[in-house]
């Protein structure tokens, strides 16, 4: 069975753009993959977090994959930093990889233009983001489209392993979704919608109630010509808000322009935000139902057992194949 495996940053409140790129994929991929899902909470360390919130935002992650249909019993679900065997391998991989590869990176040019004192690790968590993905030699990464070339990263680095040293990893690919590549910020149009970004008007979070999703959406930047068409470069909100649109419902765009044929933009806007604020609403239901249970102990303790089990094989390998340790 071949593998699939992504994972999200608990920097922020988890996004209706990390559902819709990230989790509505593993969810459609559950049955036909062996499936690993994880926060990535080391990944978060990258920038500064306050330890209490970023805590409490762990175990919501965990929670909300499952509300959102991710199902403990077809995924091995886990925490990054429980598998310490992840960075110790990454180490492995920074030796062999050059830092201009590194410093290429599209986010961490943009990152590190934020902070004048930004970390070493946000030049080194793409090859960490390696070692999260070649560990257990996932064959498929769904991410949105702002992830692609960090897995191209972590092929190119296993490609590189490999040939040095010899077989030791599969090479991933990562799987971008047809629609909803990129969710926007509903403010600004032009830019991806982020957690970790401080707009909170532009950002849905997927913890967000109806009201507030309602009111974010009617105050989406748009345009002034109002026709409701696809045009991404010159009507990027409309664009975004049918994105959004078809990704929920799983329609294609062109139904959802047809459907909203005659509209305004104040009703489409009333059409897509009560979409959004339903799928939201009821996702928030499993979600209380979830943290109210006491599953969720068993399902790391699973997830972290079998996760450290595949690493510290891999880690044994790599180091016999680099001549280290006894
Ligand atoms: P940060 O601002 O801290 O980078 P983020 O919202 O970009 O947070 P990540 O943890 O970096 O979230 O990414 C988790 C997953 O969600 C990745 O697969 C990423 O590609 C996807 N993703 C993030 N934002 C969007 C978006 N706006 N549209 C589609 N997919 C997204
Ligand atoms: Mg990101």
């Amino acid at each position: 069975m071949k593998k699939i495996l992504t994972g999200i940053k608990p920097t922020g409140d988890f996004t209706l753009g990390n559902y819709i790129g990230a989790i509505k994929q593993m969810v459609k991929m559950q049955d036909e993959y062996d499936s690993y899902i994880f926060v990535a909470d080391l990944h978060a360390l990258t920038i500064a977090q306050d330890p209490k919130s970023l805590h409490d935002r762990i175990k919501k992650f965990i929670a909300m994959y499952i509300a959102c249909g991710i199902d403990p019993n077809k995924n091995t679900i886990y925490i990054q930093s429980e598998n310490e065997y992840l960075p110790a391998m990454s180490y492995l991989l920074e030796c062999n990889t050059a830092y201009g590869e590194a410093s290429r990176m599209i986010q961490f040019k943009e990152k590190s233009k934020q902070n004048a004192n930004f970390s070493v690790g946000l030049l080194t968590y793409p090859i960490l983001m390696a070692a999260d993905i070649i560990y257990l030699d996932a064959d498929l990464v769904p991410v949105g489209i702002d992830q692609k070339q960090h897995v191209e990263l972590a092929r190119d680095i296993a490609d590189r392993f490999n040939k040095k040293y010899g077989e030791t990893f599969k090479l991933p690919e990562p799987l971008i979704s047809e629609v909803g590549v990129k969710i926007k910020d509903l403010k600004d149009p032009t830019k991806k919608m982020s957690k970790s970004d401080d707009s909170p008007q532009g950002v849905i979070s997927m913890f967000d109630d109806k009201d507030t999703i309602i009111k974010k959406i009617k105050g989406a930047t748009t345009d002034s010509d109002n026709e409701i068409r696809f045009d991404e470069e010159n009507k990027p909100g409309i664009s975004n808000l049918l994105n959004i649109t078809a990704s929920l419902t799983d329609k294609s765009v062109d139904d959802i322009i047809l459907e909203c044929n005659g509209m305004g933009y104040g009703d489409f806007k009333m059409y897509v935000a009560d979409i959004v604020a339903n799928k939201i609403s009821s996702i928030q239901e499993k979600y209380n139902e979830i943290v109210n249970s006491n599953q969720l102990e068993d399902i790391l303790n699973k997830g972290k057992e079998k996760s450290r089990e595949l690493a510290k094989a891999k880690f044994e390998l790599m180091k016999e194949r680099l001549g280290v340790g006894r």
